[in-house]
């Protein structure tokens, strides 16, 4: 890890890890790391491919012609350009939160990621969001954050931000997919959704995101001392 910070936020879909993640980095001058965008894009691929999100061959097959670039770019938003394509916009609907949670249980995904994702904790100080961060990514991580929400509240924030992005979306359907995505991300094999053991657990239930983000930075100040 040398002499760079890393702060590790894991936890369920809709728990608010993106946005609280990315203002916390923002307050720390740290950089900001979405990893499921990652998975989102090797979903999207598979998409593009005609590939399911569970044929192991089909995706172990494709993922050579993946090529996967990060734009960390001044609008604060991290840009996903899948072969020279910005799909930033793309990786953003229910149906690629399904492909990402797919392609995500495969070994070979994993793998091929793995690097890519480390790669940012060796040249940055960073705030990294995702499901195994703290766990597999970065476990030597000096600050490890577990952040969850009950599945209602969960569901209910995500449905506001489809319905904000205008698109057409049910709360129930919202929430069945989410708890659907939440088992298949807690059940699988490899690198399952976990609090590694020295997390500090967040229940940001009931918060609005500015006391979600001060309690976060008092746990990261407070782990370094
Ligand atoms: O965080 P987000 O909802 O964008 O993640 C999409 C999917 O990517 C998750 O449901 C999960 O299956 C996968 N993922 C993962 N490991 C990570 C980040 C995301 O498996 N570190």
């Amino acid at each position: 890890m040398g002499k760079y910070v890393s702060v590790a936020i894991d936890g369920p879909a809709g728990a608010g890890k993106s946005t609280m993640a990315k203002r916390a980095a923002k307050e720390l001058g740290y950089l900001y790391v979405d990893t499921g965008a990652i998975y989102r894009t090797v979903g999207y691929h598979m998409w593009l491919m005609g590939i399911g999100p569970r044929d192991a061959d089909g995706i172990r097959r494709c993922l050579d012609d993946v090529n996967i670039e990060i734009q960390h770019q001044d609008d604060g938003v991290q840009h996903m350009i899948l072969n020279g394509k910005d799909v930033t916009g793309e990786i953003r609907t229910p149906e690629m939160s399904k492909y990402a949670s797919g392609v995500s249980a495969q070994k070979c995904v994993r793998d091929f990621l793995l690097d890519m994702q480390r790669a940012f904790a060796r040249k940055h100080n960073v705030v990294m969001d995702g499901r195994d961060i703290g766990t597999v990514v970065l476990p030597k991580a000096q600050v490890k954050i577990f952040l969850t929400a009950s599945p209602e509240e969960r569901a209910k924030r995500r449905f506001e931000e489809l319905t904000e992005k205008g698109e057409k979306a049910s709360y129930e359907k919202v929430l069945q997919d989410m708890k659907q995505r939440d088992k298949q991300d807690s059940e699988r094999a490899i690198a399952p959704l976990k609090p590694a053991p020295d997390a500090v657990k967040l229940d940001t239930s009931g918060n609005t995101i500015e006391q979600s983000v001060s309690e976060i930075l008092a746990i990261v100040r407070r782990k370094l001392g």
